[in-house]
């Protein structure tokens, strides 16, 4: 049988480093808003039972409609009020999710992952507990002290940036959010919190297109990359 599962999708960002007012998910690229482009994505995937988006508290209404028109029956949406930082969000999304076997989380500014990948980073949590999709770092990355000074260079073989969707069987995923809250902890990604319990995460191996769209260029980007599969 296949393992039961909740979409969160943090969207609760600023888009302070877009340089516009309106919040990147809510941006429209070919006349529709990045995070249906998300969201469209994941509703084929078997079982998933829930879609949780967090927002900011203005845009809460406009998360609901959204959801309110593209999900269908057999997918409960609900939409949380997001936090200050991205595992803020994450966390109040967390408390809402139902009795599911896993939970995964996607930025809801990565609207160019692949169906497949969802699949195979789902197939592999099942097995570890956790998993990412990532790909190997292009650039060989340096580690710096403060004063931008090189510590070292870490064999570029072994470097690899991580992407979302990040998979965690419930419990788990539960258990490191309590963690980190407890220890005061702040991690830029969720599997990063389940590591520092010395569980494992099993990285799964995506494409460059799932790019996380940051900057103004980006947008230009994704409206090619568009063009290109939709015509
Ligand atoms: O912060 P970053 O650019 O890595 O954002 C990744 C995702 O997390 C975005 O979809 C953004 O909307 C979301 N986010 C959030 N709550 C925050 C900050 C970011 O849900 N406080």
């Amino acid at each position: 049988m296949t393992a039961t599962k909740a979409l969160i999708i943090p969207a609760a960002g600023s888009g302070s480093r877009m340089q516009k007012e309106i919040p990147k998910p809510y941006l429209e690229v070919k006349s529709r808003t990045i995070l249906e482009r998300t969201i469209r994505v994941f509703l084929p995937l078997d079982s998933l039972r829930q879609i949780i988006v967090a927002t900011s508290e203005w845009y809460l209404d406009r998360a609901r409609g959204i959801l309110e028109t593209m999900l269908p029956d057999h997918i409960t949406g609900q939409v949380v009020a997001g936090g200050q930082q991205r595992q803020d969000s994450i966390r109040n999304a967390l408390r809402v999710t139902g009795d599911v076997t896993l939970v995964l989380v996607h930025d809801a500014v990565r609207p160019f992952v692949k169906l497949e990948h969802i699949e195979a980073c789902c197939r592999a949590a099942s097995e570890t507990g956790a998993a990412a999709l990532g790909i190997p770092s292009r650039d060989t990355i340096k580690r710096i002290d403060g004063r931008r000074l090189v510590l070292d260079t870490p064999s570029r073989a072994t470097m690899w940036q991580a992407q979302t969707p990040q998979v965690f069987k419930k419990p788990l995923l539960v258990e490191a959010y309590e963690r980190a809250a407890a220890d005061q902890f702040t991690g830029t990604d969720d599997a990063s919190l389940v590591e520092r319990m010395g569980r494992p995460v099993r990285m799964i191996e995506g494409d460059r297109s799932n790019i996380k769209l940051t900057y103004p260029v980006d947008l230009e980007l994704a409206a090619l990359m568009i063009d290109k599969t939709e015509g």
